[in-house]
């Protein structure tokens, strides 16, 4: 239960995503209960895309982000150190954390990286602009 209430009557606090209690609810025009019931649902569908989304893509911290976020402007493991005032060898960790973690080994684990945090829409071209 939240601490709104329903627009209807102004009384009772009603669930998060319920405008109406259900008594004005049930006065409301057919139309406007078509409409709740869709935003409803599709609310239901967004939720449970993301609840999948979590469950499935591997999971990166905001630090670990940011460093891959540097090596795909190009800059070296020092340069990289140096902006976030950590040293060279905590960068290393952290890339050597990620790519055991998404399976990114070896030679090229770097644009590995990169390429995967792309693809899993951990970076995105307008908020990496952003970001430098
Ligand atoms: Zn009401």
């Amino acid at each position: 239960m939240s601490g709104r209430c329903c627009p209807g009557c102004g009384a009772k606090p009603i669930a998060a995503y319920r405008l109406f209690c259900p008594p004005c609810e049930g006065r409301a025009p057919k139309k406007m209960q078509e409409a709740l019931s869709a935003a409803r649902a599709r609310l239901d569908r967004a939720t449970a895309e993301v609840a999948d989304w979590l469950r499935t893509h591997p999971k990166v911290t905001r630090r670990e982000l940011e460093v891959i976020e540097l090596v795909s402007h190009g800059l070296e493991n020092a340069d990289i150190a140096a902006r976030l005032h950590v040293s060279e060898e905590t960068v290393k960790s952290t890339l050597r954390d990620v790519g055991q973690r998404w399976g990114c080994r070896g030679r090229g684990s770097r644009a590995q990286i990169v390429a995967t945090a792309f693809r899993l829409g951990y970076l995105q071209t307008t908020r990496t602009e952003q970001a430098i």
